[in-house]
């Protein structure tokens, strides 16, 4: 099986998993516990800290562990937006191609009495620095904007932003979860106040994420109980996990560079040579975007039929983000770049990981034309564009 769908998920490591088995048979203590057992664990909750975040360069205590990115996201936001309530500061600034993560935890604000404004992202998936600060108000008290984005890859100017908020004094929450592990990430240097991570994303395990909340940062107690995480999310810690999560973002870390530069290179294989297919468009902006990622639309198919022939030859690939992936509408991301409805529906999205190999990549290049052409023969739609009774988009 050719497994190209690394944004929706990945292989956990083999190291990340030899570094959890240990919590779960011989040191299964539990970090509250003050018997040497308890501490060998609560050792390695406050090493996984450490390491954490190390890696993003912020301190111990701005860590939060988390039961992955749509948990840091809706706490992140939730949090900040409480605060600005209790201010009467009700305006929140996004851009309108977020994870569902964070459109419906605004969704839910906004149904609360919160405005919401969505700042577009233009056909490049990027948001425009001059936008955001045209949209500040008196009463803003949070701005949300992904580092990366899940379906196209573009990377948005973090750090303007951060300095932008920063300046008027308004938090910025940014959703990195498709960032971290991927590309370089200094909490510091770009001004980011929240930050959710995701273990799964980056070779660790499903199940387990990250908050960071600079300190200081009105973050709101999010299960009451006991005093884990600084009191603010009570529960026994799923120490395997988080060990699991602290090792995998290490290693991707240490070897980012390399791994960048080779998924990249595939990458823009991929493109070289798809981008042939006729009528057909690259999605987001090709510079700013993560090196793993590819999508691309095809005049005149749907994007699921393309996933499931592709599937019946092995390739793993997704036609849009995995949490939409049940429901036949097209993918709000590609509707913000302003793709048309029909071609938004004809999208493929893959993504690389450490693991893929250039043959598979060939494989693809052989199969995704073969699949298009069959698919474009079938489609009364197509017909109908080849004759001239419908003009071509793209
Ligand atoms: C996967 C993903 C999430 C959700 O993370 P989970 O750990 O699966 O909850 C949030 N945001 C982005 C951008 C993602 O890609």
């Amino acid at each position: 099986m050719i497994y190209l769908d690394n944004a929706g998920t990945t292989k956990v490591s083999k190291n990340v998993i030899k570094a959890m088995l240990p919590y779960f048979d011989d040191v299964y203590g539990n970090a509250s516990s003050l018997h040497t057992m308890g501490q060998i664990a609560k050792e390695a909750l406050d090493k996984a800290r450490e390491d954490v975040a190390k890696s993003i360069n912020a301190e111990p205590n701005e860590i939060y562990f988390t039961s992955g990115g749509s948990e840091s996201d809706n706490w992140a936001i939730m949090s900040v937006a409480l605060n600005g309530l209790k201010k009467g500061k009700k305006h929140i600034i996004t851009s309108s191609f977020e994870h569902h993560a964070v459109l419906d935890t605004l969704n839910k604000l906004e149904k609360q009495g919160f405005e919401i404004t969505y700042l577009p992202v233009y056909k490049n998936g990027i948001i425009k620095i001059e936008d955001l600060k045209n949209a500040i108000k008196e009463d803003t008290c949070l701005v949300s904007i992904m580092m990366a984005n899940n379906e196209i890859g573009t990377i948005q100017p973090i750090k303007e932003i951060g300095t932008t908020c920063r300046e008027k004094g308004i938090f910025f929450h940014t959703d990195a979860v498709q960032a971290v592990g991927h590309i370089n990430v200094d909490v510091k240097e770009m001004n980011v106040d929240l930050l959710s991570i995701s273990g799964h994303k980056f070779h660790g395990p499903k199940g387990v994420g990250v908050l960071y909340a600079k300190k200081g940062i009105p973050l709101q107690n999010l299960i009451e109980g006991g005093s884990q995480e600084n009191g603010k999310r009570a529960g026994t810690e799923n120490i395997a996990s988080i060990v699991g999560l602290s090792v995998a973002l290490k290693e991707a870390v240490n070897e980012m560079n390399k791994i960048a530069k080779r998924e990249k290179t595939l990458r823009d294989k991929l493109f070289e040579e798809l981008k042939k297919i006729p009528h057909s468009v690259i999605n987001g902006d090709k510079e700013q975007r993560l090196p793993n990622n590819f999508n691309m639309s095809f005049e005149g198919i749907e994007g699921e039929s393309l996933l499931l022939l592709l599937n019946d030859y092995g390739i793993c690939v997704s036609s849009g983000s995995a949490c939409t992936s049940k429901s036949l509408h097209p993918s709000h991301v590609l509707l913000a770049i302003g793709l048309p409805h029909e071609i938004a529906h004809g999208s493929l999205r893959l993504t690389l990981s450490k693991y893929t190999t250039e043959k598979e990549i060939d494989e693809t290049i052989k199969t995704v034309p073969l699949v298009v052409d069959y698919l474009r023969k079938m489609s009364p739609y197509w017909d109908k564009l080849e004759k001239g009774e419908i003009k071509h988009v793209i």
